[in-house]
This record gives structure tokens, C-alpha cells and sequence, in this order.
């Protein structure tokens, strides 16, 4: 049997409830933040999960009383080698209400969450679907995990899943179709973000000897930065990343920056935000400890201020010749005409709690970068059709 040729000829009969399914998906407004429309979106995932003969299990994550967060996990297959299908529902906030109100125009399926990455999840689960219609014999299962909270770090989502370790169990390898453009990302940069408030003390500007200014003092905390942003942005990922000038590391200062009250007062307290985006060959907590001792060093010299960490997480990286990666370019190849490149991700990526476990993990869907998250979000209804092929001969291949 030709699973290329019989998965195609499945998924040819499948093409109209794919796209109703994506459709519907897009039009339940599941934003993040603040977290809406969960249980709406859910709902409609496993009447899909249910409706394909898909057995799944429902984990909320605790400490949402308002908002709840549920994620899904569907296996299909046997034995414990498992290749996750990995994707969030949760969409940006829409720029228009509009947005919620999917519409096909130019072969474009367009709306809020159409590239990243409702349309693709609704692959995924078809990509799974149609590996048990075709009985394509696998010698371990696909797993699908499809998770809340994706926009707004997955604490509710994957970082719940990962604590009660339901995230990546027994893994050979892991997918998510976030829009990648036509690209692999193999690796993404981790982030640590603060929030530094250097403490003044108010006076008249007449008095101004009797005050503290918090605007100099920071002057002096960012200064102290700068020299380790000097040091840390010669470093280079060795992984490839588009354009070739992102290759450096990145200590970025002031991001956001206030304080003061008026022109004729010192101000009493200024704070201004620190971007740490480290390399794949970085590490979080020595990167994060460098940090903290140039601080603490403003500190012993009398500056007041109080740290908030605003964000931290993981960088992670996996080889191109990976026989996961090979299995997916290979597959990519075949199927588009073309071998894909790997990059870097230039922003965060859930690859990253997959990888940190040694799980070979990648990005590859059929959405844009460049469209997702803004206001004219669309994909092309035959890459859908292309990568729900893709993801579905990808897990044939790997568990032949
Ligand atoms: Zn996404």
C-alpha cells in the first residue's frame, strides 16, 4: 500500500468537513488574553473528536475559577512510541470584531486564528483521523495535544500539562504548526523579562538637594546593563535565522519606561523594563544570574529598586539531521517539490517544553508569519490540505 496515495484519496473526501471545521473554530472568539470562549471552542473540538471516531481525555488546568482552561489529549495507535501533533486554540485578541466571522476570498480562508493556528489544528486532528480511516499501519500511536493559554505563556496550558507529566509522555518526537512561512523552526530563543523600579525620593525642583532623583539613578542601573548587553550581543547562534543580523543575542533596555510626576519635581520613582532574548546555545538560569548580579551591584552602591520578573522561558534547539527533522523535510519534500530550510524561530515557541526534555521538537504549519496576529490573518486553503497530508505521511514515516 501507497499511504501517500490512499491518505491523499481519503483526505480528497474529507476537504469540505475539513474546512467547516476550521471555519467553525475561527468563528468561537477564544482570545488570550483574557482567556475567553474556551469552553465554546472545546466543545466544538471534541464534537470533532467524537464525530471522527477520536477517543480523547479533558485536563483543566486548577486556578482559573473564571476563565477555565481545558486541554485535550486524543491517542490514536498503539504501543508507547508516540509522535505528538501538538497545537493551541487560543487565538491573539481580534483587531475587529470581524475577525470572528470567517470568509473565503481568493482561495483564502480568512478571519482571527486561520494561520495561527486554528485551521492547522483542525489538520492535525484530520491528519490523525485519516491514519485510522486508512488503517495505515504504525507501530506506536499519534498523539494529539491541543492546548489553551499557547498566546499568554501556557501557564494554563502545556506548562500544566508538563507539571502533572502528561506533556510529551513517551515522545519519539513532536510537531506544532504554528506559521512558519514555508520553514522549519528547529530552535527558538528563550526570554527573561524584568521589571526594574529604581526608588528616589521626591522634592521641589527648588529643593532638589533634599530629594533622591530616581531618573539619574536609573540612568546609572541602565549604564551598568549596557556593558553586559556590549558582552552578550558579540555572542551568535550557530542555528540559522532570517535575516542573518538576528544571529546575535539580545539584552534590549526600556522597552517600556516611566515615571516622574511633572517637569518641576524630582522624581521619586522610575522603572523601566530589561528584554533578555538568549540563544539556543544560552542558558536560562546563568543568563538570568548574570542579570541579577549587575543589579545586585547597583545595589550595594546605594541604589534602591525592586525586580519584578515579568517572564522567563526556555531557549531549545534541535539538530537539522535529527531523523525527526529528516523524516519531516523529507516528507515536506516530497509532497511540496521542494526540501525546506530550517530556522530559528524569531519569537518564543512551545517546541521549547518538548525540547527541554530532549524531545525532538519543530515547528512547520501552513500559515504566514508575516499575517498572523494581524488584522488581515488568512492561509491558503490548499496548504491546509498540503500539510494535513504532510503531518499524517510525516507520523506513517516515522512509525512505519
Ligand atoms: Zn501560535
Amino acid at each position: 500500500m501507497d499511504p501517500r496515495a490512499v491518505l491523499k484519496h481519503a483526505l480528497d473526501a474529507h476537504r469540505d468537513d475539513l474546512l467547516a471545521f476550521a471555519r467553525d473554530l475561527i468563528s468561537i472568539p477564544s482570545e488570550n488574553p483574557p482567556g475567553n470562549g474556551y469552553r465554546e471552542c472545546g466543545d466544538r473540538i471534541r464534537a470533532e473528536l467524537d464525530r471522527l471516531g477520536l477517543a480523547h481525555q479533558t485536563v483543566e488546568a486548577p486556578g482559573f475559577p473564571e476563565r477555565p482552561r481545558y486541554n485535550f489529549l486524543s491517542f490514536h495507535g498503539d504501543g508507547p512510541r508516540t509522535l505528538y501533533f501538538h497545537g493551541h486554540y487560543d487565538v491573539v485578541p481580534a483587531q475587529s470584531p470581524d475577525q470572528f466571522i470567517p470568509r473565503i476570498e481568493n482561495g483564502k480562508l480568512v478571519g482571527r486564528g486561520a494561520a495561527d493556528m486554528k485551521a492547522a489544528v483542525a489538520g492535525m486532528i484530520y491528519a490523525a483521523a485519516l491514519l485510522k480511516e486508512c488503517r495505515v499501519p504504525l507501530t506506536g500511536r499519534v498523539g494529539l495535544c491541543i492546548v489553551a493559554d499557547e498566546e499568554t505563556g501556557g501557564r494554563g496550558g502545556s506548562q500544566y500539562l508538563d507539571e502533572i507529566g502528561l506533556l510529551g509522555k513517551d515522545a519519539l518526537g513532536m510537531l506544532t504548526p504554528e506559521p512558519t512561512s514555508g520553514t522549519i523552526w528547529n530552535a527558538n530563543r528563550g526570554a527573561i523579562t524584568l521589571r526594574v523600579t529604581v526608588k528616589g525620593k521626591y522634592a521641589h525642583v527648588g529643593l532638589q538637594h533634599e530629594g533622591i532623583n530616581a531618573f539619574e539613578r536609573m540612568l546609572d542601573v541602565a549604564r551598568a546593563l549596557g556593558e553586559l548587553k556590549g558582552e552578550v550581543e558579540r555572542r551568535r547562534t550557530a542555528y540559522r535565522i532570517v535575516p542573518e543580523e538576528a544571529a546575535h543575542s539580545i539584552l534590549m533596555l526600556g522597552g517600556r519606561v516611566e515615571g516622574g510626576t511633572n517637569f518641576n519635581a524630582v522624581p521619586e520613582a522610575c522603572s523601566f523594563t530589561i528584554e533578555r532574548r538568549f540563544n539556543p546555545e544560552e542558558d536560562l538560569e546563568t543568563e538570568k544570574a548574570r542579570l541579577f548580579s549587575v543589579l545586585e551591584r547597583c545595589k550595594e552602591r546605594g541604589i534602591g529598586m525592586e525586580v519584578e520578573v515579568l517572564q522567563e522561558s526556555c531557549s531549545s534547539g534541535v539538530s537539522e539531521d535529527h531523523p525527526v527533522a529528516q523524516a519531516l523535510a523529507g516528507t515536506v519534500e516530497a509532497v511540496v517539490g521542494e526540501r525546506p530550510r530550517f530556522t530559528m524561530c524569531p519569537g518564543l515557541l512551545e517546541i521549547r517544553w518538548y525540547a527541554r526534555k530532549g524531545i525532538p521538537a519543530f515547528a512547520y504549519g501552513p500559515g504566514l508569519l508575516e499575517v498572523s496576529h494581524g488584522p488581515d490573518e488568512a492561509i491558503e486553503i490548499e496548504h491546509l490540505y498540503r500539510h494535513t497530508l504532510i503531518y499524517a505521511l510525516t507520523a506513517a514515516r516515522l512509525l512505519a
